[in-house]
């Protein structure tokens, strides 16, 4: 069997060869934008250092017991250490206990394995104190960390680490995969390779959630009113949102983000790139925008976005933040 992962030949060939026994090292490090296939790509490699029957040197069954095991996140020598549910870090503490498991001998692998993913979100204890077990790691231990980019770790971690860095498929061969792997129909798989910008697992999880694809073209149709709503029907707009449930931060930063999304997609069709849209089914009001808005308004409106975003994750008030951009976009037309 091979490892059955859409793209990212490189690392799958490099961790194939490590898989070896003796080839192994003690560290590795993943890194690419969420939903990617970091993970899918660290329980692979578990699978190829456990596999009770593998087919080939660096190959897994995907049915014996510790392939099953590892696929289902519960085999003893596998811990995953995540942020604690509500917590935005992942805590000095956390590394700490699990460094204590780490030092035991393993139950049946030949290695006792920590994945970590998302460890950009580790605060600077948990970080430094990761750094130990990187310096001077148990002899059976083996670590994988995964990351949004080597830039957002301390490079005194990621130099001790074997780094694999992922790249999104094209949204072309994303495409593909979905209808012909995934038995997707051709329209949505569309729609969700360009809205995903050919990240697959991204796209396997919007595929599960109607709701945010709902939610998507809600907050683009929302989007198109407003730039054709005088002053008093975009404060309604805030006025409703805030009555309503979409008020909340993680809600206004979903709506901006989306917008954000739209942004960009006009900016592509002004300057005539050749990147493919995020927004395909709204591809019609990205070329009617990207007419009537000259360049310098439309990347005022994507720093006027990012900035946006910033204010929410640095605490400011929702209502405020929303109310402040909307009144910034351009007025197109008043029907
Ligand atoms: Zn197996």
């Amino acid at each position: 069997m091979q490892w059955n992962i859409l793209g990212h030949e490189t690392a799958i060939r490099f961790l194939k060869n490590h898989a070896i026994p003796g080839k192994t090292r003690h560290a590795y490090l993943i890194t690419g934008p969420e939903g990617v296939g970091r993970e899918t790509l660290a329980l692979a490699f578990a699978k190829a250092l456990n596999c009770q029957n593998p087919p080939e040197k660096g190959e897994f069954c995907g049915v014996c017991l510790a392939c099953r095991q590892i696929d289902e996140q519960r085999y003893p020598d596998l811990l995953i250490l995540r942020v604690n549910e509500g917590s935005k870090d992942l805590k000095i503490d956390q590394i700490r206990e699990m460094q204590q498991k780490l030092a035991l001998a393993p139950y049946q692998s030949p290695y006792r394995m920590v994945l970590i993913p998302d460890f950009q979100r580790a605060t600077i204890g948990a970080s430094n104190a990761l750094l130990k077990s990187l310096e001077e790691p148990p002899s059976k231990a083996l670590l994988i960390l995964t990351a949004d980019a080597r830039e957002c770790l301390l490079e005194t971690i990621a130099s001790r680490c074997e780094v694999l860095r992922l790249r999104p498929s094209s949204v072309e061969t994303l495409e593909r995969y979905l209808v012909d792997e995934k038995g997707i129909a051709a329209n949505r798989a569309k729609r969700l390779a360009h809205l995903t910008g050919g990240r697959v697992g991204t796209a396997l999880s919007y595929d599960q959630t109607q709701d945010l694809l709902d939610a998507y073209d809600d907050a683009l149709t929302d989007l198109g009113d407003l730039l054709n709503s005088r002053l008093r029907e975009r404060l309604q707009f805030v006025e409703k949102l805030q009555k309503g449930k979409g008020s909340s931060r993680e809600q206004i930063a979903f709506l901006i983000a989306t917008w954000l999304t739209f942004w960009r997609d006009v900016m592509i069709r002004r300057e005539g790139a050749d990147i493919p849209l995020v927004n395909i089914e709204h591809e019609g009001r990205v070329n009617e925008t990207a007419q009537l808005i000259p360049s310098r308004q439309i990347k005022k409106m994507l720093k006027d976005h990012e900035k946006a975003l910033v204010n929410l994750d640095a605490n400011l008030n929702p209502r405020l933040v929303i109310e402040n951009l909307i009144l910034t976009l351009p007025l197109l037309q008043v029907a």
